[in-house]
């Protein structure tokens, strides 16, 4: 017989190595208490239940068999029962995935209330029967909102009438009778809807609640969210059932959230925010103004020296920063929920660096916890400090980064601005879980209200926007669209602002950017060494570059870019295009190369192009001296350098209409129509274009080949690499090189020396891939096209399918990322996997590049360095991300966890 699968695991029976089974959550919780902190205890039911019940719609069988056992033995150990008349047992049902998704599903408190036992609750608090029903009202709140679908500004709603009946905006000011009336609202408002009362039943409470976090897995927002964050959907969610301790008894008590760390700079304190006489999320929703955690020292000093005990050997055990939920109850520290946190790209490498300098970590571990991602965060401009600019409030520094942007004031708005390409910086008192889609589309998040645990701040890091938030001398008045700040300047929709999230700082109107400090380290400025955030990059980068195997090129066309790949670290050009070289005022000579009409003008024109292509490589060479310059010959559709034909159809039959016949314009509408292609990508481009028009590549070789004469008669050191682009078989690379040779030897002739230069091909078409042993014995080096063969592999053209289809697919699921942006490894990755192996087979010592797109994209990387290429090329500005994860590739495969 199989055994039944276990769905229900005590804390005991759990630890932090399991987040898949039990969610962040549960894993935590169980770390906690095996660790002997003050965990309530609880039980996790996995993440497996989970995905049983979604996909069959009900519980799995033995599930609630399970419950009731490790309910049973929960009640035994705490002496009473769930929901027990005189002295009930209360719980919390807390959702937690395998990746924390803040706010995004759903949480329930204070289950097993009920009419009874709010009164027993009332009796064991010393008969504090305020006490008893706040939280019973709490219950109905959650349980109506979560579990039976009303909603949740019903609640809200009522619970503010009666405050302003009250003439308060505490909620404290409101006393047992109103807790009792609001009670009996609640309950009325949960009839009126469901037809049905809310259920009295225990167990019922409990099993109702379960379902509800496990459907709260594929709610609308938190499905938004994982696309956004790139978490798969088919995760599910883990459910832990907590014994519910108080926050909300009196001022002895209170909830609190906490970092051990500060998760916008790193920098280590007492970071946190703590609320007297509150439950659960009133923290971090804004209802009261919290105090920060230091002040806990004076309130209680006890629980406040715990906490500061706990939170270091927290840090310690998980050698990372992490943040921390808890509640006081009576004077009684209780742990409620650990995680390593978020934090800012900033914070992330001062952090690591951090760590090394204190012990826990080596530096290998180092590289492992910053990502390219949060590096390129970094690379950001700064607002200039030197400009003219109007400071209009401080908040606090939530999330960091400068952002010029419209002010606008929902959701909708900032979604549909920027749809139409706007830069907007969505405005909030505070935001919460529903406005997401605003939060994406915005490139920054400003709010009046809640502190660096806030909704707006937790999110706005997780997304890498920039956040300020609890910036509360501004008054935000979301239902006219406008704020105004304590100076008196008011900002309406549509009106642009600029926020610092480094500082916090908000300023009217456009305030001017200039490169930021790490960038200026990688050009080379000394003057910002002694800055500790640019320390820490460079002490990462320094040992990514000792780890990795994988070399890192640029792809640049200019001497210009060309210098700046090498001051950010890249060993030689991996794709040099020179088709740029023949745009602006060389067009007209392509032009006339185009409709030459005899050999004499075809090769008048190749000599007017020939001086100007040698001058532009001549530069490069020397910009990239000593290192190797993979240079490309002429790639695109021809059509790219000639009129459009409807324009230039149009502008002949004026001409002739008027009776100045031009027999230019009449050659080249021959030749227009003669290269029209209904399918350019598909048509005369690449190698093809080298063997239709003669000597075309011959001038491109000697133009590089000059070139390298020059610069090895100026003293130095050329490498240069000709490139084949768009090659199928063997023999298209086998005609060319023929030209190539040839032109080589006439060279070395004049010049009287000896040329070193390899030549390869670009590996772009699935039959080049097919093809890749016979074609390697003809090329010295294949650099992999990824951005052609994903379009030829698709069958799809990335000009018109982002547009038109692939918001569809993202949507529908089919693919997780666009496989432009990254590498789709289960297709393109294949073919390079083979063309690889083929390669290598029939020539070992084949050198090997990728020179597409996704040579600056962090997780393409990886697999580059998986399947053994010797380098990647990337935009100059990714040169220090791709450094970095090639490094980081390195280590991974080398981690031993
Ligand atoms: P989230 O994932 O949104 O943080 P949680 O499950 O952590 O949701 O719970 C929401 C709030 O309720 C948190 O502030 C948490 O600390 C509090 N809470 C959860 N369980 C308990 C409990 N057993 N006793 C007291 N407070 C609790
Ligand atoms: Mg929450
Ligand atoms: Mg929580």
């Amino acid at each position: 017989m199989t055994q039944p699968t276990k769905y229900v695991y005590d804390f005991s029976e759990g630890d932090k190595d399991q987040r898949d089974l039990l969610g962040g959550k549960g894993a935590n919780l169980a770390e906690m208490a095996n660790l002997g902190l003050p965990v309530p205890p609880g039980f996790v039911i996995s993440t497996e239940a989970c995905r049983a019940y979604l996909s069959a719609g009900k519980e799995p069988d033995g599930l609630v068999d399970e419950m009731s056992e490790h309910l049973d033995s929960l009640e035994r150990a705490m002496g009473k029962q769930l929901g027990q008349p005189d002295d009930p047992l209360l719980v919390s049902v807390r959702s937690g995935a395998k990746f924390s998704m803040p706010g995004m599903m759903e949480t329930v408190l204070n289950v097993g209330l009920n009419d009874e036992s709010v009164a027993g609750l009332a009796r064991k608090a010393d008969g504090d029967e305020r006490f008893a029903f706040d939280s019973y009202r709490r219950l109905l709140a959650m349980f109506g909102s979560t579990v039976l679908g009303v909603d949740p500004a019903a609640f809200h709603e009522a619970l503010e009438d009666l405050k302003k009946e009250r003439k308060t905006e505490n909620d404290l000011d409101l006393d047992v009778d109103d807790l009792r009336e609001l009670v009996a609202t609640y309950k009325k408002q949960i009839k009126d809807h469901t037809g049905d009362d809310f259920p009295q039943e225990p167990r019922t409470q409990l099993d109702l609640a379960v379902r509800a976090v496990f459907d709260s897995w594929n709610t609308e927002r938190a499905v938004l969210y994982r696309r956004q964050e790139r978490i798969p959907g088919d995760l599910g969610t883990a459910v832990s059932v907590v014994s519910m301790v108080f926050g909300n008894g009196g001022m002895d008590s209170g909830t609190g959230v906490a970092f051990t760390r500060d998760p916008a700079s790193g920098a280590q304190g007492v970071w946190g925010d703590y609320l007297q006489n509150a439950q659960g999320e009133d923290v971090v929703a804004g209802i009261r103004n919290t105090v920060p955690l230091a002040d806990l020292e004076d309130i209680d000093k006890d629980s406040y020296d715990e906490l500061m005990h706990i939170m270091q050997k927290l840090e310690e055990h998980y050698q990372d920063l992490c943040d921390i939920e808890f509640t006081v109850e009576r004077g009684k520290l209780w742990m409620l929920q650990t995680r390593v946190g978020k934090r800012t790209a900033e914070a992330a490498f001062r952090i690591a660096c951090q760590l090394v300098d204190q012990g826990l970590i080596d530096m290998d571990e180092a590289v492992r916890r910053v990502t390219g991602d949060q590096l390129t965060q970094l690379m950001f401009p700064r607002f200039d400090s030197d400009a003219d600019r109007e400071l209009i409030a401080k908040g606090m520094n939530a999330s960091p980064g400068a952002a010029v942007g419209k002010a606008v004031f929902d959701s909708s708005t900032a979604v549909a601005w920027a749809e139409r390409g706007d830069d907007v910086i969505l405005v909030r008192r505070e935001t919460n879980p529903d406005d997401l889609s605003g939060m994406v589309a915005a490139r920054a998040i400003l709010t009046s209200r809640g502190g660096k645990t806030s909704h707006a701040a937790v999110v706005a890091r997780g997304m890498g926007r920039t956040c300020v938030c609890g910036a509360e001398s501004l008054d935000v008045d979301v239902a006219q669209k406008q704020f105004v700040s304590r100076g008196g300047v008011t900002v309406s929709e549509g009106d642009v602002i600029s926020i610092d999230g480094t500082t916090g700082e908000v300023f009217a109107d456009e305030v001017p950017v200039v490169d930021s400090l790490v960038v200026r380290h990688f050009e080379g400025e000394d003057e910002v060494e002694s800055d500790e955030l640019v320390d820490a990059v460079q002490r990462v980068m320094a040992h990514a570059d000792d780890a990795r195997r994988l070399e890192v090129r640029a792809n640049a066309d200019t001497p210009d870019d060309a210098a700046r790949a090498r001051r950010f670290g890249a060993r030689g050009i991996g794709l040099c295009r020179t088709e740029h070289m023949f745009l602006g005022k060389r067009k007209s000579l392509v032009e006339a190369l185009i409709v030459a009409e005899s050999s004499e003008e075809q090769e008048d024109a190749l000599a007017e192009l020939l001086p100007m292509q040698r001058d532009d490589l001549v530069g490069i060479l020397e910009s990239m001296d000593g290192l190797p310059v993979t240079i490309r010959l002429i790639d695109p559709p021809l059509h790219e350098f000639l009129p459009d034909l409807t324009e230039l159809s149009v502008e002949v039959a004026i001409e002739d209409d008027r009776g100045d016949k031009s027999r230019r314009h009449h050659k080249l509408l021959g030749a227009v129509k003669r290269l029209h292609e209904q399918n350019p990508m598909l048509g005369l481009r690449g190698v093809r274009l080298g063997i239709v028009i003669p000597g075309l590549f011959a001038m491109q070789a000697r133009a590089i080949l000059e070139a390298t004469a020059a610069r090895l008669e100026a003293g130095g050191d050329p490498q240069p690499e000709i490139m084949i682009p768009l090659v199928a078989t063997v023999q298209e690379l086998e005609l060319v090189k023929t030209d190539i040779t040839r032109v080589a030897k006439e060279i070395e002739e004049e010049h009287g020396l000896d040329l070193s230069f390899k030549v390869g091909t670009m590996i772009e078409l699935p039959r080049a891939v097919m093809a890749s042993g016979e074609i390697a014995e003809q090329a010295e080096f294949f650099s992999y096209g990824t951005n052609d063969l994903t379009q030829m592999t698709w069958g799809f053209s990335r000009d018109d399918v982002e547009a038109s289809f692939f918001s569809t697919y993202l949507e529908k699921g089919i693919f997780g990322v666009s496989p432009f942006e990254s590498l789709d490894r289960d297709g393109v990755g294949q073919l390079i996997r083979h063309s690889v192996e083929k390669g290598r087979a029939a020539r070992p010592d084949l050198h090997l590049g990728i020179c597409g797109e996704h040579g600056g994209d962090p997780d393409s990387i990886h697999f580059f360095d998986e399947v053994g290429l010797d380098y990647v090329s990337c935009s100059p500005f990714r040169v220090p991300v791709a450094r970095l994860e090639a490094g980081r590739a390195a280590l991974m495969g080398r981690a031993s966890d």
